[in-house]
């Protein structure tokens, strides 16, 4: 939205540009003007100023324009908060001393909604999502927690586990057993919630109790089935991205958040949406669209 006004106001102003500079050099000229039309001259400019890359001649708003609404019609991304930011939480720390931080908007008081970009810090695709969902009008009685990364770490080092190379999807205190041991990809850690993520993530959801969370994952592209309340959720969520219903195999699914917060935060609905290699955003809207809509069905 602000993209596209910024072409409008770019293809009035340069009409104006043009007529203001021929009038400006005759101004410039006059030397008995020169100092009361200094001020009117450096308001113009400073207003142009954002301009001035846009459309240096007239044929530059023709040819941008077009390109610049593309990407405003499918990512309405502003960098203003929107009205109903209400703030930002570090809810703790990573092992490497990150800060891990909620953003938090919506009605306070509604239906708690948590959503977590990355706890697998080499599976990022989803942060795409959670920027669309900063800006992007909530459903009403919406109280939305966005967590970019539960893993700041892994996220910053481009690699699956935290800085004690603990895999945070099987170190939660939910059916948690000893896997592996360190530089083993599921490694589960010294012991359940051993690790500091673990516990600031526990000591939050515990605290703000999120009717629903959502983890985005890759690659596997896909969303296991449920015959939980989720189900319906999950089913919807599918039909709106694309993605397929199928189960996710392959590991040893112990000590996993997803699980832990919908056992433990009462009637929780809490699922896994595994992404597919990369997310183009386009996709990434589309997915914060099947995020809002579901969260109507909570
Ligand atoms: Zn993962």
């Amino acid at each position: 939205m602000r993209i596209s006004l910024a072409v409008l106001v770019a293809g009035g102003l340069s009409l104006v540009a043009c007529s203001t500079s021929t009038s400006g050099a005759g101004t410039t000229m006059s030397p008995i003007a020169s100092t009361t039309s200094a001020p009117t001259t450096l308001a113009t400019t400073t207003t142009l100023a954002s301009t001035t890359t846009v459309g240096p001649t007239t044929q530059a708003p023709t040819t941008q324009a077009p390109t610049t609404l593309v990407p405003t019609t499918l990512a309405p991304t502003t960098t203003a908060a929107p009205s109903d930011y209400l703030g930002e939480e570090v809810i703790g720390y990573s092992v490497q001393g990150r800060p891990i931080v909620a953003s938090h908007r919506g009605t306070p008081g509604g239906t708690v909604i948590l959503i977590v970009g990355v706890i697998h810090g080499n599976e990022n695709a989803g942060l795409a999502i959670l920027e669309q969902l900063r800006t992007m009008p909530l459903p009403p009685n919406t109280d939305l927690w966005l967590m970019d990364a539960m893993n700041p770490d892994g996220l910053a080092n481009d690699v699956r586990h935290n800085g004690n190379g603990v895999d945070l999807n099987r170190n939660f205190p939910h059916d948690w057993t000893q896997i592996a041991e360190p530089g083993v990809w599921e490694y589960s850690g010294t012991g359940p919630a051993s690790e500091p993520e673990t516990q600031a993530f526990i000591a939050f959801s515990e605290r703000i109790r999120p009717a629903l969370t959502l983890w985005y994952h890759q690659d596997l592209y896909r969303i296991s089935p449920s015959n939980r309340s989720d189900g319906p959720l999950r089913q919807r969520y599918a039909e709106l991205t694309g993605l397929p219903i199928i189960s996710v195999t392959g590991g040893t699914y112990t000590g996993v958040a997803a699980t832990w917060v919908r056992t433990t935060v009462p009637d929780a609905m809490s699922f896994i949406i595994e992404l597919g290699p990369t997310l183009a955003a386009d996709e990434a809207v589309v997915h914060a669209r099947a995020v809002l809509d579901i969260v109507t069905m909570v």
